[in-house]
């Protein structure tokens, strides 16, 4: 893949630049953010530009708000908390695009920052209108993409508007994002092994499939274990499985073998009647699944032999947890995986995770600074080591190396 023009390439003293962020962002019903890491995570490119003297322009979405002017959605507080964060004047404009919005873009100084109101006000954003885009990018100079979970996206700020700057970079969030992200696609450090689990199956077999390319060692928990299982001929009683891709999953065991990559699945398994912290729980072998009883973690002897890969491992990429972890006796397993992943990466290994449940599973611990690499778009970090091209990534300028 080229490489991107990242926004420390740029020539920003005295221009306005507009920068896709991702403030998308927690408030409670008073409208205070309750938690402002994605703010935080903007910081890096935001003092890079204020410290050369641009004068800043940022957009984002919060929420959902599906093309109405939705109060609850407003990026208003979002405005002060960063004003806080940056210890600089954030001025706020209610709206994204219109007179009002031209005006303080055009009285904006170097050195200030403007944030715009949600641009998902408009229901132009997700349909990439290309009037609204060209609107968006008006008065602005250079064109700037931080926000990775939305680069999965072709909206109108993440892709239509870059065709109007003859400059468009990646911020340093992106730029991260794309370096671990990369690496673990292209040249892990090897051994390299990856840890996927969750219960959406049809999501992983493609990462799956583009992970056989460049990963050793695939091992696989969650509600997905058993559609292999089934695929291998189990009874695995009323265990979650995705009748419509046993073909797939049986494929992609025989392709594994075929290009000398291993593929590992549950030596044994958490099972219960129902998900609930009540029902009685069995520790048993994949193959004395009982009628009527689910899989919900992976079990003693499997966390010892994966924890062992991981031990082993000079990178590990993760994505999805190993049971449903949203329930104390079946949380076991994510929480371990999620532990001994800290640990490799405390003896250097690369651990990249790539969003989503397995997130807030090392949130939950008070695991977050222990990891090399957290990656802030779910979505976005699974299409890219899916190996599809990121719509808010090919848009921007390649990097011309002389
Ligand atoms: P995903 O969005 O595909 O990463 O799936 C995440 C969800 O998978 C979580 O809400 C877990 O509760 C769920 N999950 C994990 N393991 C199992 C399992 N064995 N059976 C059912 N659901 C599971």
């Amino acid at each position: 893949m080229p490489s991107k023009l990242s926004v420390r390439d740029l020539d920003v003293a005295g221009k306005t630049v507009f920068v896709r962020v991702d403030f998308n962002v927690p408030l409670n019903d008073r409208q205070e953010v309750t938690d402002d890491t994605r703010i935080a995570a903007s910081l890096q490119t935001i003092n890079h530009l204020l410290e050369r003297n641009a004068a800043i322009v940022l957009a984002s979405h919060l929420g959902r708000p599906k093309g109405k002017n939705v109060f609850e959605m407003s990026l208003s507080p979002v405005a002060d908390r960063l004003a806080e964060l940056v210890k600089s004047p954030v001025r706020f404009a209610r709206d994204c695009v219109g007179a009002e919005v031209k005006e303080l873009i055009a009285g904006l100084n170097p050195g200030e920052i403007l944030l715009l109101e949600n641009l998902r006000f408009h229901a132009e954003e997700t349909t990439n209108d290309a009037d609204f885009a060209r609107e968006l990018a008006e008065g602005c100079d250079l064109y700037v993409n931080d926000a990775f979970g939305t680069a999965h996206r072709a909206h109108a700020s993440t892709e239509g508007m870059t065709r109007h700057f003859s400059e468009c970079a990646a911020g340093m969030l992106v730029t991260k994002e794309l370096d671990f992200l990369g690496q673990m696609l292209q040249k892990p450090k090897r051994p390299s092994a990856a840890l996927l689990g969750g219960a959406k199956i049809s999501g992983k077999i493609p990462v799956i499939e583009s992970l056989l390319k460049s990963i050793d060692t695939i091992m696989i928990g969650g509600g997905m274990a058993f559609t292999f299982f089934r695929a291998l001929g189990l009874n695995v009683g009323a265990s979650l499985v995705d009748e419509e891709l046993l073909e797939t999953a049986k494929r992609i065991l025989d392709s594994a073998k075929e290009v000398g990559r291993e593929i590992l699945l549950p030596v044994d398994l958490v099972i219960a009647r129902e998900i609930s912290n009540d029902a009685e729980t069995k520790i048993i072998l994949p193959t004395d699944i009982p009628e009527g009883w689910m899989g919900l973690d992976i079990g003693p002897k499997t966390i010892a032999l994966y924890s062992d890969v991981l031990e082993r491992s000079q990178s590990v990429f993760w994505n999805g947890p190993m049971g449903v972890f949203e329930v104390s006796n079946f949380a076991k397993g994510t929480m371990e995986m999620a532990t001994a992943m800290a640990t490799a990466t405390g003896r250097g290994t690369i651990t990249v995770v790539g969003g989503g449940d397995s997130v807030a599973a090392i949130a939950a611990l008070g695991l977050k600074e222990q990891f090399g690499h957290i990656s802030t778009g779910g979505g976005a970090s699974l299409e890219y080591m899916e190996g599809k091209p990121l719509p808010g990534v090919e848009a921007l300028s390649e990097l011309q190396r002389s």
